[in-house]
C-alpha cells in the first residue's frame, strides 16, 4: 500500500482538449513510485477518453460524484458500474459543494458510500465544518456526526479514505493551521480506530493546498496525503506536491 495519496479535484474545469494536456505534463514528469499514489478526478465527460490515454499504472483514475442506484430511470445519473467500466478506480463522495450547493444530504452520502464500497470503487469519503462551526468550537462533533452518518452500517474499510476539508478553507486561499489540521486529524483517526479497530485508512487534508504548504501539511501525523481542487489543474503545482509527498517517503 503507498504511503501517500494525492488527489487532484478537476471540479467543472477544462474541455477535452485540456484535460488531455494536463495528463500529458502529468505523465512526463512522474515516474512509477509505490509510496506515492497519484490520482485524478476529472469531469465525467473526460473519462472514457483519458483512461485510454492515462497510464494507470502510474496515474489513476477517478470520479467527483456518484449515484446511488444501481440502474434506471435517474436522468443525468452516473452508476458505480458505469465508472468502474470506463476505468475508474476512485470516487469522490460528499464534496461540500455537493452537500451546499446540490442538497447533497449525510443519508445520501451513505447510500453513495455503501454502494460504491459494494460495488468495488475506493471511497474518498469528504467532511468538513464551516467556519461558524469551528468558531462556536463545534468541529468535533460536526465531524462526528457527518461520519456517524455517512458510515451508517459500513463495515469494510478495505477501498475507505476519508478527506477532512474544512468547508472555510475550500478554494478560499486559507489553510487549516498545523495544529488545526493535526488536531482534527488526530480526531478523526481515533474515531475510526474506535470505531473499525484499524489504523489503515487513509486520512487526507484539502483546503487550499499549494506547492508551499505542501510538504508541512503532509508531515502532520495522521495526514496520508492531499486533496487538491485548484492547484491540480497547474500540472507544476500538483507535480511540486507530489514531490514533497515522495521527499518524506
Ligand atoms: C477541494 O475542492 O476539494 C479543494 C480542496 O479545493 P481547493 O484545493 O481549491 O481549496
Amino acid at each position: 500500500m503507498s504511503k501517500y495519496l494525492i488527489a487532484g479535484n478537476w471540479k467543472m474545469n477544462t474541455n477535452l482538449d485540456e484535460a488531455k494536456k494536463i495528463t500529458d505534463s502529468l505523465h512526463s514528469f512522474i515516474g512509477f513510485d509505490s509510496e506515492v499514489e497519484m490520482l485524478i478526478c476529472p469531469p465525467f465527460t473526460h473519462l472514457v477518453f483519458l483512461s485510454e490515454i492515462i497510464d494507470l499504472s502510474r496515474i489513476s483514475l477517478g470520479a467527483q460524484n456518484v449515484h446511488y442506484e444501481e440502474k434506471g430511470a435517474f436522468t443525468g445519473e452516473i452508476s458505480n458500474e458505469m465508472l468502474l467500466s470506463v476505468g475508474c478506480e476512485y470516487v469522490i463522495i460528499g464534496h461540500s459543494e455537493r452537500r451546499t450547493l446540490f442538497g447533497e444530504t449525510d443519508e445520501m452520502v451513505n447510500k453513495k458510500v455503501m454502494n460504491s464500497l459494494k460495488t468495488g470503487l475506493r471511497v474518498i469519503l469528504c467532511i468538513g465544518e464551516t467556519l461558524e462551526e469551528r468558531e462556536s468550537d463545534n468541529t468535533n462533533s460536526v465531524l462526528e456526526t457527518q461520519l456517524n452518518k455517512a458510515l451508517l452500517g459500513v463495515d469494510t474499510t478495505i477501498n475507505l479514505k476519508i478527506a477532512y476539508e474544512p468547508v472555510w478553507a475550500i478554494g478560499t486561499g486559507r489553510t487549516a493551521s498545523v495544529e488545526q489540521i493535526s488536531e482534527t486529524h488526530g480526531f478523526i483517526s481515533n474515531y475510526l480506530n474506535n470505531r473499525f479497530g484499524t489504523n489503515t485508512i487513509k486520512k487526507l487534508y484539502g483546503g487550499s493546498m499549494n506547492s508551499e504548504n505542501a510538504k508541512e501539511i503532509l508531515s502532520i501525523p495522521n495526514v496520508n496525503g492531499d486533496l487538491i481542487g485548484g492547484a491540480s489543474l497547474k500540472p507544476e503545482n500538483f507535480i511540486s506536491i507530489y514531490n514533497s509527498a515522495l521527499e518524506l517517503c
